[in-house]
C-alpha cells in the first residue's frame, strides 16, 4: 500500500516536473529563457505575438501616440503574408523577434524540425524586414527537446514572460485589469497582435486594453522598454521621448 503510494505520488511529481519543464514560464531544463527583466528600474515591456495581422497598424498608433516602443514576435508566415506591415513595425522603431515560420507546437516534434522552423523565420524575417533577430519566444511557451540547441546555433535568447494577457479569450477590460495588477519593476507582459497562422484574427480587445494600460501605467511612474532593453542591466539611451 505504502510502495503504490510512493510510485504513484512519484509519477504524479514526475508528470508535474515534466509539464513545468515544457510550460514552466521560468523553466530552463529544456531550453534557456528569460521572463522578467530588470528590477533596477521602473519600467514594464509590452510583447505582442503571432503578427504582423491586419491590426498591427492600429496597434502601433497606440504604441505611437505615448511613444512607446515594444518588442514583436512575429511569425514567418504571417510576415510573408503582410511584409510591409512587418516593415512598418521595424520602422516604427521596435524590435522584432523570432515566432518560429509556422507557429506550430514542438512538443514531441524533432530536434532537426525544430531548428527547421526557428532558422526558416530567422531566414524570413531577414529577407523580408532586413534584419536578423536576437530574441525567441516559443508558441505557446512550449519548450522541448533541441530548442535550447538550435537557439544557441541560431544566436537566439528565449524570452518567456511574467504577465500572459490571454487577449485571446478575455474582454479588454480584463486583460487591462489584469496587466495592471501585474504590474512590477521588469514585468513582460505576452499579448497578441495576431492568432497563430489566422488571416485578419479578431484582436480588438488586446487593442483596447493596451490603450487603457499604458497611460495608468504611465500615472504610475512607469516607462516602456523593448524586450531586450528591460533584460539589459545598462538602462536604454534614447535620443528623445518617453523610454
Ligand atoms: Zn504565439
Amino acid at each position: 500500500m505504502l510502495g503504490e503510494t510512493l510510485t504513484a505520488a512519484s509519477i504524479a511529481g514526475t508528470t508535474a516536473l515534466a509539464a513545468w519543464a515544457v510550460r514552466g514560464k521560468s523553466a530552463t531544463i529544456l531550453a534557456p529563457s528569460e521572463w522578467e527583466g530588470t528590477r533596477t528600474r521602473a519600467s514594464v515591456s509590452l510583447t505582442f505575438d503571432d503578427g504582423p495581422s491586419e491590426s498591427t497598424l492600429d496597434l502601433l498608433d497606440v504604441l505611437d501616440r505615448w511613444h512607446v516602443k515594444a518588442t514583436f514576435f512575429q511569425c514567418g508566415g504571417n510576415i510573408r503574408r503582410l511584409p510591409g506591415v512587418a516593415q512598418e513595425v521595424l520602422a516604427a522603431g521596435h524590435e522584432i523577434g523570432n515566432h518560429t515560420e509556422h507557429h506550430p507546437r514542438f512538443d514531441f516534434r524533432s530536434a532537426r524540425y525544430i531548428h527547421q522552423e526557428l532558422e526558416a523565420a530567422q531566414n524570413t524575417i531577414q529577407e523580408f524586414v532586413g534584419i536578423r533577430p536576437v530574441l525567441y519566444r516559443p508558441p505557446f511557451g512550449i519548450r522541448w527537446f533541441g530548442m535550447g540547441r538550435a537557439q544557441k546555433k541560431l544566436g537566439l535568447k528565449s524570452v518567456m514572460w511574467s504577465c500572459i494577457g490571454l487577449d485571446w479569450r478575455l474582454g479588454s477590460s480584463a486583460i487591462a485589469a489584469r496587466c495592471s495588477k501585474a504590474a512590477r519593476s521588469g514585468a513582460i507582459y505576452c499579448l497578441h497582435d495576431g492568432r497563430e497562422m489566422q488571416k485578419k484574427p479578431n484582436v480588438r480587445p488586446a487593442i483596447e486594453a493596451v490603450k487603457r494600460l499604458i497611460p495608468e501605467l504611465i500615472d504610475r511612474g512607469y516607462d516602456f522598454e523593448t524586450a531586450s532593453e528591460i533584460l539589459s542591466p545598462e538602462p536604454p539611451v534614447r535620443l528623445s521621448g518617453r523610454g
